[in-house]
């Protein structure tokens, strides 16, 4: 039995599921997964899969994969487009799309693990297969990992993932140490005191307050983190008012903070806020501002001697010319609490999914962050070849270098 992969890729695409939304991509997975002889458990962490093949004494091997789509509409004009809508979490229709390869993760991931199924002859051990949900709102890996599955599967002893990148296609991105950054999310709520729009004197105007602050944020980045260091501070989502006569009471802010280490991460969490209740302040606010946090994500680490031993894998699977160091990327992934939670060393990777003329062309022009399309964007679209085979070659030659 051969799985159609790109054909499996073409409708996870065409099918994007929001995030704990992913029940029919969920059901192909396992299906997939039990086709292959894998035990299969479904629902786990509310729609995640935990799958396993026990193949004899040896290590354990935890493969992960997320699926979760996002709230984008895609123009990328490619005839397997996503046109699919969802309802988020707020309840308002969204377009939905597979705006960060997640689709491109769960088809590699299947690739590989027929991979390992096909050579199982040749290696020992146990693999664990897990297909988390919602790693956009940075909680699936939680959410599986609170299901119990620590106590319900062997333990890994060592955790592999990778993620589709705008990378050239055949080039594996990968480092010891830092390879992501933490980061953590905010609501910030502002309030002011609503009136007419042509009084404004009678009224505290929260969206005044909330421009200001906007604006005062990004000093933060450019002037307190040391220009060596890396610090992001995007405000992603602002809200507020209904009607251009009315000076509403309150705006909500959603902001996005990325850094490379707990000691960055105290200096900016407490810039952010100091910042949010002055402006406040300055604008006469009568409440507080709420300051809400919605997730924390610790910072991927990968393991010095078992990413030295997945890069040597990769070099002899793919050649020593595509495998580089990409340095820290200030993405924020929940990977590595399987592996924070089971005390088991990470290696997770990025593989390139851009035409490589392309990157060349957009890298030889200095070009490469406006004209290569990056995750989240509308317009991602990693080329379907050689992007599923080396994903799969790539999973598939790390795992085995601990199986063997
Ligand atoms: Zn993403
Ligand atoms: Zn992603």
């Amino acid at each position: 039995m051969t799985i159609d992969l790109e054909a499996l890729y073409l409708d996870l695409h065409q099918h994007p599921e929001l995030s704990f939304q992913e029940t029919r991509t969920a059901g192909i997975a396992a299906q997939h997964l039990r086709d292959l002889g894998l035990e299969v458990e479904e629902g786990v962490g509310l729609t995640g899969i935990v799958a396993v093949l026990r193949n004899d004494d040896g290590p354990v091997v935890w493969v992960r994969a997320d699926m979760d789509a996002l709230p984008v509409e895609e123009l990328t004009g490619l005839p397997y487009a996503s046109t699919a809508q969802g309802v988020d979490r707020a309840g308002k229709t969204v377009p939905v799309m597979h705006a960060c390869g997640h689709d491109m993760h769960v088809t590699a991931m299947i690739g590989a693990v027929e991979k390992l199924v096909g050579e199982r002859a040749e290696w020992s051990g146990t693999l664990v297969v897990l297909i988390q949900p919602a790693e956009e709102y940075g909680a699936g890996a939680r959410a599986m990992l609170n299901d119990g599955i620590l106590d319900r599967y062997p333990k890994p002893d060592v955790v592999l993932g990778q993620h589709v990148t705008p990378l050239a296609a055949g080039t594996i991105g990968v480092r010891t140490g830092t390879q992501m950054a933490a980061s953590d999310g905010l609501t910030v709520t502002l309030h002011g005191r609503g009136g007419h729009g042509s009084r404004p004197h009678s009224t505290i105007d929260p969206i005044v307050m909330a421009a200001a602050t906007i604006m005062r944020l990004q000093t933060i980045p450019s002037r307190e983190v040391d220009p060596q260091g890396v610090g992001v501070v995007t405000v992603g989502s602002i809200h507020a008012g209904l009607k251009n006569n009315i000076i509403p009471a309150e705006a909500t802010l959603e902001l996005s903070l990325r850094y490379p280490d707990e000691q960055s991460r105290q200096k900016v969490l407490a810039s952010v806020e100091r910042i949010i209740r002055a402006e406040a302040t300055a604008s006469g606010a009568e409440r507080e501002p709420e300051i809400r946090t919605d997730h924390t994500l610790p910072p991927t680490i990968n393991d010095e001697e078992a990413t030295a031993r997945v890069t040597s894998a990769l070099k002899r699977a793919l050649g020593d010319d595509a495998v580089i160091d990409p340095g820290m990327f200030t993405g924020s992934e929940d990977v590595s609490w399987f592996a924070r939670d089971a005390g088991a060393p990470l290696v997770f990777w990025f593989w390139g999914g851009v035409d490589p003329a392309r990157f060349a062309e957009a890298s030889a022009a200095g070009r490469v962050a406006q004209d290569i399309p990056t995750n989240h964007s509308p317009f991602f679209a990693p080329e379907i070849h050689p992007t599923i085979d080396v994903g799969v070659t790539a999973l598939s030659s790390a795992a085995r270098e601990f199986l063997d």
